[in-house]
């Protein structure tokens, strides 16, 4: 089994200048320069919605890309709109463009149960939101018709999937695997998992790793602002 322990700290993580917010602020201004409307989406905006550059253009915030097209349509029409708000979870089947159209990134949460002192993501993601075991199953079912070879679950922490809603990570991946097909036609693998809930079910996820059709690999971030402590 491959267990891949990231070693980091505070700044490298997903919402933070680097490459994130560079990669904004370049094609914010491009677009400026080229007198092109602009939407900007994501946790950058989420986490950061008073950064100077992001002044006068219309954001959408993490939960609200469902209505994507509504504030494409009304910043086309001059207005700067702002969609920050959190409701309930967008829906998983959402039309998307996948970047290989043989990988399927499919969220099983947004937000965590952490606290981190030095963490931004926590900010432009909240809390801990746990889609249902049946919505993602139903979402395997339909990647799997559509000749998806590989499922990657994402999370912030892939083992506090299902506190909020009353159930666990072994009951998702028991209900997932159940729908791979044989032929290992589609594999499965685990997102990133910081180490304390995940601990309360290592006999079955290990079980789990152990099927043909699930990649045995595990990814533990272990962060710290201190080269100390990450010693
Ligand atoms: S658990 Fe992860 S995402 Fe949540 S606050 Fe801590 S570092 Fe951030």
């Amino acid at each position: 089994m491959w267990i891949n322990f990231d070693m980091y700290c505070c700044h490298s993580r997903c919402t933070v200048k680097n490459p994130s917010q560079s990669a904004m602020s370049t094609l914010i201004s491009k677009c400026k320069t080229a007198n092109k409307p602009l939407v900007v989406a994501g946790c950058v905006p989420q986490g950061s919605r008073d950064l100077k550059e992001l002044e006068g253009i219309s954001i959408i915030g993490v939960q609200q890309i469902d209505r994507v097209v509504e504030v494409v349509e009304e910043t086309l029409k001059g207005h700067e709109v702002r969609l920050l708000s959190r409701k309930t979870l967008p829906s998983l089947d959402l039309p998307k463009v996948r970047k290989n159209k043989f990988i399927e990134i499919l969220p099983i949460n947004v937000g965590c149960l952490g606290a981190c002192t030095y963490c931004k993501t926590k900010h432009a993601r909240g809390h801990l939101g746990s889609y249902s075991i049946d919505s993602l199953v139903d979402r395997v079912k339909i990647v799997v018709s559509e000749g998806v070879r590989e499922i990657w679950l994402s999370s912030e922490d892939t083992g506090a999937y299902g506190r909020d809603i009353g159930t666990n990570l072994p009951n998702l991946l028991n209900a997932i695997v159940a729908e791979l097909p044989a032929d290992r036609s589609t594999m499965l693998r685990i997102g990133m998992t910081n180490p304390p809930f995940i601990l309360e079910h290592l006999n079955e996820i290990a079980s789990v790793l152990r099927h043909p059709c699930v990649y045995t690999f595990l990814h533990v971030p272990v962060q710290s602002g201190s080269d100390a402590v990450l010693k």
